[in-house]
């Protein structure tokens, strides 16, 4: 995949057979799309005189021409963790590079695969936000980085590696500290783990509803959105009841909780790839093709079918940084997924596209191609989500991108 830089003064003209344009499900067929300013200026439709004209009289102006072009919004991951490199535990130690080099190689393989902007989960030190600061002042280049700095975690609850603990009573005080730090949504870790070891067991719940309410509260009072941490109904439940933004992972999800979140309009990224990497023997579990994990991602495949037909917003968040989750190649894997899950190849592009940035907040810029917008998009060669799910030899793709 290419990346395309532009200028303000650069004038982009691309003539392509397809137009996904993330304003509703159905592609539009050849269309000419302006760009300049760094802004999508005008799609019109092309014509057969069209075809010879504009583009190849006017100076500065750069064309990218074919009917088998298919163009879409950039992709956009709702859950990474920046400060994580998916291997095992092991591993982890060994990687050699500097954080910053790290930080740089995981952000290049997300723009590679066409993914311009993540939503950070959160780490103990705090990379992730010192990462979106580095891309924000140009020190790195990468995608948009919604940073949530340290999840909120019960003291001796699950995720260490997330979040130092709120002891009872000081969640206000955390949360100050929090918001100091400029962060961009507030994580939150509201369960534990699933096993995979034994179907359905969880780590338990560590906040109460009152709890959560609070940090839903605070939150909202300074204009951030909530991401939860949620496996087992029963959080996801508590999580309903509080008004959070986002369920994260949420395995063992029921119907009734589907409803509900379609009705108040909670949106879901389910991360189906940490435990699918699990059942292919990758990462710790190196012996892991269990029934226990393969039935576990099934379920979540059948709820993901089941959240799409009842209205929920559905998010694609691969978890990468998690053991056996690459950063940028996870992403098509659990595009991949989405298919086997029921989905239509447009369904799939609409979550990975408009429902994503509507997840992490970036809905007036991202989502959707239409005049006025910034111009980030992918231009693809051939049929687009097997272009993005399996690459074949040979095939080109240019991805243009906005500078900021
Ligand atoms: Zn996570």
């Amino acid at each position: 995949m290419q990346l395309i830089e532009l200028s303000p003064h650069d004038h982009l003209v691309i003539n392509a057979g397809a137009l996904f344009s993330g304003i509703n499900l159905h592609s539009k067929k050849n269309v000419r799309i302006h760009i300049w300013d760094a802004k999508v200026q005008l799609i019109e439709r092309q014509t057969v005189n069209h075809k010879k004209g504009l583009a190849g009289r006017k100076k500065n102006c750069q064309v990218i021409s074919s009917d088998n072009l298919t163009v879409i919004p950039g992709l956009i991951d709702c859950h990474v963790h920046l400060a994580f490199n998916g291997l095992n535990s092991q591993l982890q130690h060994r990687e050699e590079l500097s954080v910053t080099e790290g930080l740089q190689k995981k952000l290049v393989s997300d723009l590679a695969h066409g993914i311009v902007a993540v939503r950070d989960g959160g780490d103990r030190r705090g990379i992730g936000l010192a990462c979106r600061d580095m891309v924000n002042n140009v020190e790195l280049k990468g995608p948009l980085i919604m940073a949530s700095g340290t999840a909120l975690r019960k003291n001796g609850g699950y995720g260490s590696f997330l979040g130092t603990g709120v002891a009872p009573g000081e969640l206000a005080k955390v949360m100050k500290r929090l918001l100091k730090d400029d962060i961009n949504q507030v994580k939150v870790l509201v369960s534990g783990i699933v096993s995979f070891k034994e179907y359905s067991r969880v780590g338990g719940v560590q906040f109460t509803l009152k709890e959560l309410k609070q940090i839903v509260r605070i939150a909202r009072a300074h204009g951030l959105k909530v991401m939860a941490h949620a496996s087992s109904d029963e959080a996801v439940q508590l999580c309903i009841n509080a008004g959070v933004h986002s369920i994260e992972h949420g395995y063992f999800i029921s119907e009734d909780s589907l409803k509900a979140m379609a009705d108040q309009g909670i949106a879901w990224v389910p991360t189906v790839v940490p435990v699918v990497v699990q059942s292919q023997g990758i990462g710790d579990n190196l012996t892991a093709k269990t029934a226990v994990i393969e039935h576990t991602y099934r379920r979540q495949l059948r709820m993901i079918g089941l959240a799409q037909k009842l209205g929920v917003i559905l998010g694609v968040g691969t978890d990468a940084g998690a053991v056996g989750v690459q950063h940028g190649t996870g992403y098509l894997k659990e595009l991949q997924l989405y298919r086997e899950a029921g989905l239509t190849e447009e369904e799939t592009l609409m979550a990975a596209t408009r429902n994503g940035a509507y997840i992490v907040g970036m809905e007036e810029s991202l989502g959707i191609i239409s005049p006025g917008r910034p111009a980030y998009l992918l231009v693809l060669e051939g049929d687009i989500l097997k272009y993005l799910i399996r690459p074949k030899q040979g095939m080109t793709a240019e991805g243009t991108f906005q500078s900021a």
